[in-house]
């Protein structure tokens, strides 16, 4: 099962993450774009964290709509829009639940997953954030189809984002900013897919209980 106090607990980590690592991301995004991707996230989930108090206690969908409402609104460039269309997608699937078993777990990350697709219209090997998510979402159904728990499902998710995202180094950029770039764009890792696999691992520590997932403050004790 995967409550709406583990939700929480993942977006406040996940604002936390983000701090931590904004100048890596930023460092990325100035080889390959416009340098932007760590602060502009860094933003958008400070505002995130802003709004969380607002959300209905227990109601899984009325969090990820907040987050997503947060993104849209605070990160420019394409990740926002990106970003928000996956929790956008979440919440949609979620609708009012209070919790959601694990294949309702995957079920919601899938359909963001879809909502990115659907907006950047990113294939697999485009070089973008849909290199880590794609093939993580794969290894999280089939730990799940196989009969293994959560928490190992979502470490495989997360291990599949990170070689996802190394795999992004030699490609040539199809999609973003950066395919502007054509030939230059290799040799560098995405900074998209590598948000989205601290987004990724970072759900992966909270549901295993790693790291720190007690509320934070501006919270309600949800
Ligand atoms: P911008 O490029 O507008 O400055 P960011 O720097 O915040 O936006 O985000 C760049 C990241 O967005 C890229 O590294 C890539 O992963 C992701 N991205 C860009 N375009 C697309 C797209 N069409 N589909 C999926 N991801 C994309
Ligand atoms: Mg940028």
């Amino acid at each position: 099962m995967f409550s709406g106090e583990q939700a929480g607990a993942w977006v406040r980590a996940t604002a936390a993450v983000i701090d931590e690592n904004a100048a890596m991301l930023t460092r990325l995004d100035q080889a390959i774009g416009d340098g932007d991707h760590g602060t502009n996230l860094n933003r958008g989930f400070k505002a995130v964290l802003q709004r969380l108090g607002s959300a209905p206690p227990g109601d899984l969908g009325a969090l990820f709509k907040s987050v997503s409402m947060a993104l849209i609104g605070k990160v420019g460039g394409a990740a926002g829009p990106l970003y928000g269309s996956f929790y956008l997608g979440m919440s949609r699937t979620l609708g009012d639940a209070g919790e959601v078993d694990d294949e309702g777990l995957a079920k919601a990350l899938r359909t963001g997953l879809d909502a990115v697709i659907a907006r950047g219209k990113a294939q697999l090997e485009d070089k973008t954030m849909v290199d880590a998510l794609h093939p993580a979402l794969a290894a999280l159904e089939r730990t799940l189809d196989a009969g293994g728990q959560l928490g190992e499902a979502l470490d495989a998710a997360a291990a599949a984002a990170g070689d996802g995202m190394r795999a992004t180094i030699p490609l040539v950029a199809r999609k973003g900013r950066a395919s502007y770039l054509g030939e230059r764009s290799r040799d560098h890792q995405d900074p998209g897919a590598t948000s989205s696999h601290l987004i990724l691992r970072t759900l992966a520590d909270v549901v295993n209980g790693r790291g720190d997932t007690a509320p934070g403050p501006g919270t309600d004790g949800r």
